[in-house]
């Protein structure tokens, strides 16, 4: 197996496209070093993006914020303005694994591993963000929801890399949240999770939603219907029961010994709920 590191994302894109065998972008190596010890994979190849400047920054400008791919979790929780302008998203990055998790693992290790229970996957959903791919073609930018395409899979393509997240400048009296239900509080991986981004408008109405789900189909899912439910309300018991309903239905979970089909069809309806008025009160300032 050989391992290199190099300094930029050019080069990066470069040796994963000239690969002969399976090759592996590294990042925190929390998901691919489990993966490797298994023996679930013998990469011909380990490219190790943590030595790459441009992917270890997080910059904020006129736009919005991009979060470099090979940045730790814990440094998004110690970054102020992001935590300010995204909490939904900062909390879910945060709740991956533990502290010796958190000063390794990426949001983008996390998204590319392409499990559906990905802690900051239905956060980044609901917020809109946005992956930054560099490639032996030049550049390209996927919404998070279309870079996995079920479990373990992902649409990157031989050579690309995820060079960046990206969050725009959320609009006025936006909130986002993000809850999963775990039987553990800690280290533990998501039975059902749901993110969700609003922004109000006069009078507290909600005029914009996105609502995403974790864990309850072979992707994270972003429910339109769930989003419709809430829009044009001030999320009253009727919008949220709404809300719940519409969750419920856009359900398609396994049934496991982690949870059965009908309790995360149920939970998640009670996550959204409980992540909905969150979210609304981050919007109202509260
Ligand atoms: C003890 C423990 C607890 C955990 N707890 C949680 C938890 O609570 N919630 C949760 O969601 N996960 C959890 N995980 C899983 C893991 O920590 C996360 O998925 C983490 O975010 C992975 O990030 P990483 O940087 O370590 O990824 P890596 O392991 O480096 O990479 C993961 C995958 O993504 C690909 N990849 C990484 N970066 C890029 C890039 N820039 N471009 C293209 N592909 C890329 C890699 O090739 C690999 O296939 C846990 C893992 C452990 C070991």
């Amino acid at each position: 197996m050989r391992y290199e590191a190099p300094k930029t994302i050019r080069e990066a894109a470069g040796l994963l496209a000239k690969a002969k065998g399976s090759a592996f972008v590294l990042a925190g190596g929390s998901d691919l070093l489990v993966r490797l010890k298994g023996g679930m994979i013998e990469p011909e190849l380990l490219v190790d993006v943590k030595r790459i400047p441009s992917m270890q920054t997080v910059t904020k400008s006129a736009a919005g914020f991009r979060i470099g791919a090979a940045v730790p979790c814990a440094a998004l929780g110690e970054n102020v303005a992001l935590k300010k302008a995204w909490p939904g998203v900062v909390e879910a990055a945060n709740l991956i694994g533990s502290d010796q998790i958190q000063s390794r693992c990426t949001i983008v290790g996390n998204l590319c591993n392409a499990s559906p229970a990905a802690d900051s996957v239905p956060a980044m959903v609901a917020a809109g963000a946005k992956a930054a791919i560099v490639g032996p073609k030049g550049r390209r930018t996927v919404a998070v929801e279309d870079v996995v395409t079920g479990p373990g899979k992902t649409s990157l393509k031989k050579g690309e890399v995820i060079e960046a997240i990206t969050l725009a400048k959320p609009a006025p009296k936006s909130g986002d949240a993000y809850l999963r239900f775990t039987p553990r509080t800690e280290m533990d991986i998501a039975v059902v999770s749901a993110g969700i981004c609003l922004t109000l408008g006069a009078k507290g109405v909600i005029k914009k939603a996105r609502v995403a789900l974790g864990a309850v189909g072979p992707t994270v899912l972003l429910v339109p219907a769930a989003a419709k439910a809430i829009v044009g309300t001030k999320l009253d018991d009727a919008a949220l029961a709404k809300l719940a309903a519409a969750c419920e239905a856009a359900c398609k979970p396994i049934d496991d010994k982690r949870g059965t089909i009908e309790f995360r069809t149920e939970v998640a309806g009670v996550l959204a709920r409980r992540a909905a008025l969150i979210a609304y009160q981050r919007a109202r300032g509260e």
